[in-house]
């Protein structure tokens, strides 16, 4: 018997199964969110990378913006809960997580031991999310999964004061049209995602140890402008944009355990 975690997010779907003893059996990631059949392939493909079917799993618990659209799931947990949990167990000792997503950013206060106590979240603008990193590697003809690399040749990073996507991209392109160094610009847009982001960080307090989940994460430039913003080291656990998924497959854990 097995555990799914199915984390269905404005722009990603993430599935992790658990195998009794809690270890990861097989996980997937799908590039499209709620309202598509992301969640299915995401789950399709993590069955098969282990020859498993739906007889298999004694618990579903499904997580995310789309959550509640996921017809197989048992029961549907916010995904502030999960990554509380996923991230808690990754990164002992962890009190503060920012989240950023395809949409969204989140920070999070945990209790020592490990149970969500506060959160803040910006929902309402593209700006500082994924999403506005997506748009500008587009400009910059590159793609977000280089963004981390461009960072690391920048000398000195261009300001970007425009907050709102559209104006920002703007200013990007008049940027280029400047002659300024992509990798220059690159830095600049995320000390300006990292400016806005440790804004809302302050918020709600800063407490370390601090960790960071969901897919931006995976962008060491936003990692290290965040480390920067807030002048503490930021622990980014393997597998971070999995980290709902996997507390969603915790959460599925205990009650496959009880029945
Ligand atoms: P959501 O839960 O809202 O769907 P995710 O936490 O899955 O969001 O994160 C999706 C975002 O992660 C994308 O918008 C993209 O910008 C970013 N992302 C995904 N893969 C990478 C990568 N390899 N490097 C940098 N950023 C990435």
């Amino acid at each position: 018997m097995y555990a799914l975690g199915v984390d269905i997010g404005s722009t990603a779907s993430k599935v992790m199964i658990l195998d009794m003893e809690g270890n990861i059996a097989s996980s997937a990631i799908v590039g499209f969110g709620a309202g598509t059949s992301g969640s299915q392939k995401a789950v399709e493909q993590a069955f098969s990378q282990i020859g498993i079917g739906w007889e298999d799993i004694g618990y579903t618990v499904s997580t995310g913006y789309g959550r509640n659209r996921f017809e197989k799931s048992d029961k549907q947990i916010s995904e502030l809960s999960c990554h509380a949990k996923g991230i808690a167990k990754l990164i002992p000792g962890v009190r503060t997580v920012i989240d950023i997503g395809g949409q969204d950013v989140k920070v999070l206060q945990l209790s020592e031991d490990g149970v969500l106590e506060n959160f803040i979240m910006n929902e309402k603008c593209a700006a500082g999310t994924g999403r506005f990193l997506d748009v500008m590697a587009r400009v910059l003809e590159s793609s977000t999964d280089q963004l981390g690399a461009l960072d690391a040749q920048s000398t000195q990073a261009v300001e970007i004061s425009s907050t709102c996507t559209v104006f920002a991209e703007s200013e990007v392109i008049s940027h280029l049209a400047d002659g300024a160094d992509v990798a220059d610009i690159v830095a600049g847009i995320h000390d300006s995602v990292a400016h806005r982001t440790a804004g809302l960080a302050k918020r709600v307090g800063i407490v370390p140890i601090v960790g960071m989940s969901g897919g931006v994460a995976q962008n060491s430039g936003v990692v290290r402008a965040l480390e920067q913003a807030l002048g503490q080291p930021i622990h980014v656990p393997p597998n971070t944009q999995l980290v709902g998924a996997y507390g969603a497959a915790l959460m599925a854990l205990k009650k496959c355990v009880r029945k």
